[in-house]
C-alpha cells in the first residue's frame, strides 16, 4: 500500500490508471477505521483494480463547537487496518493544499439536506458535498462506496453526482453494527462505559419502531412517540431529532408508505450519536 499526501500525484497515478484502462474505487473516509469502514474497502476491493481510501478529517463540515480537535485520530492503525484488507492507495491530503487560503467555492446540495441532520447541523453537508466533490476529481473514481449509517449523506452524495453529471457510479451499503446493535462509528469511543449501555438504545428504538410498523401502524407520530418515550427514559440521554421522511426527497411523511426511512440523533452525554433504518411496508 501507499501512502499519498500530494493532490497533484494522485491526480497523476488517476490518471495513468485510466489510461491503462483500469478501474478505480474510492472510499471517502475521516479515519479512525472500524468494521464499517472496512465492509466499504472490502466491497470496493472487490470491484475495482485500484482501490483508493482517502483519509481527511474535514474541517468544512464540522461546525462552530463540534468536535473537530478532539476527533479520534490514529494515522498508523489505520493505515495497517486498510493494508490488511487490499487497499493500494491511502489518500492522505494536507487541508492547506485542499483548502488554501482564500478557497470560495462551495458544493450545496438544496433540499435534501433541509432536513434531520442538514436542520441541526447547519453547513454539514455543504461541507460534506464540497470535500467529496474535490475528492472525486482528484482521485477521478469509477465508482465510489458509502455507508447507510449516514444516509442522508448518502443521499446527498447521490443527488450531487446526478445534478453535476458526475460521470461515477454511487453505492450505499448497510450499516455494520456492534453484536448488541450499536451502530459502529468513529465517535463511539467518546462513550463511558454507562454511556455505551444507554447508547443501545438507538438501535433498540428502530427495532421496536420497526415492529410497531409490521404490526399495522402507519402514524409516524405514534411511532415517534415510542421511540422518544422509550428513548428519554434513559439517563443521560436527549434526542437531537427523530423523523420518519421519504427515502428519497427525505421529507417529513405523516403516514407510513412502503418503505420510509426512520432516522435519528440523540445526544448520550456529551456524544451525538445517529441511525437510521427502512421501514417496511
Ligand atoms: P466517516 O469516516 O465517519 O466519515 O465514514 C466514512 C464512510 O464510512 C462513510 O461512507 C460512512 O457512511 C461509512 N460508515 C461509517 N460508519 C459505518 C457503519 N457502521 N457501517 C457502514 N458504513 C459506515
Amino acid at each position: 500500500m501507499t501512502i499519498i499526501e500530494d493532490i497533484k500525484e494522485m491526480q497523476g497515478l488517476a490518471e495513468a490508471t485510466r489510461q491503462k484502462g483500469l478501474k478505480i474505487a474510492l472510499v471517502p473516509t475521516m479515519g479512525y477505521f472500524h468494521q464499517g469502514h472496512l465492509s466499504l474497502m472490502e466491497a470496493g476491493r472487490e470491484r475495482a483494480d485500484l482501490l483508493v481510501v482517502s483519509l481527511f478529517v474535514n474541517p468544512l463540515q464540522f461546525g462552530p463547537g463540534e468536535d473537530l480537535e478532539k476527533y479520534p485520530r490514529d494515522g498508523e492503525r489505520d493505515a495497517r487496518l486498510a493494508e490488511g484488507v487490499g487497499v493500494d492507495i491511502l489518500f492522505n491530503p494536507r487541508g492547506q493544499d485542499l483548502y488554501p487560503d482564500d478557497f470560495q467555492t462551495y458544493v450545496s446540495v438544496e433540499n435534501v439536506t433541509r432536513n434531520l441532520c442538514g436542520a441541526s447541523r447547519p453547513g454539514h453537508f455543504r461541507g460534506v458535498a464540497t470535500v467529496v466533490c474535490k475528492l472525486f476529481h482528484i482521485v477521478k473514481p469509477h465508482l465510489a462506496l458509502f455507508g447507510q449509517k449516514d444516509y442522508q449523506q448518502l443521499v446527498t452524495i447521490r443527488k450531487m453526482v446526478r445534478d453535476l453529471n458526475l460521470d461515477l457510479e454511487v453505492i450505499g451499503l448497510p450499516t455494520v453494527r456492534e453484536a448488541d446493535g450499536l451502530a459502529m462509528s468513529s465517535r463511539n469511543v467518546y462513550l463511558s462505559q454507562a454511556e455505551r449501555i444507554s447508547a443501545r438504545a438507538l438501535s433498540q428504538a428502530l427495532e421496536e419502531a420497526r415492529d410497531l410498523v409490521r404490526k399495522g401502524e402507519r402514524r409516524a407520530e405514534a411511532v415517534l412517540g415510542r421511540i422518544r418515550e422509550r428513548i428519554q427514559r434513559l439517563p443521560e440521554t436527549a434526542i437531537d431529532y427523530a423523523g420518519i421522511c421519504d427515502p428519497e426527497t427525505l421529507e417529513e411523511v405523516a403516514v407510513i408508505a412502503g418503505q420510509d426511512l426512520l432516522a435519528l440523533a440523540v445526544y448520550i452525554g456529551k456524544t451525538r450519536l445517529i441511525d437510521n433504518c427502512l421501514l417496511e411496508e
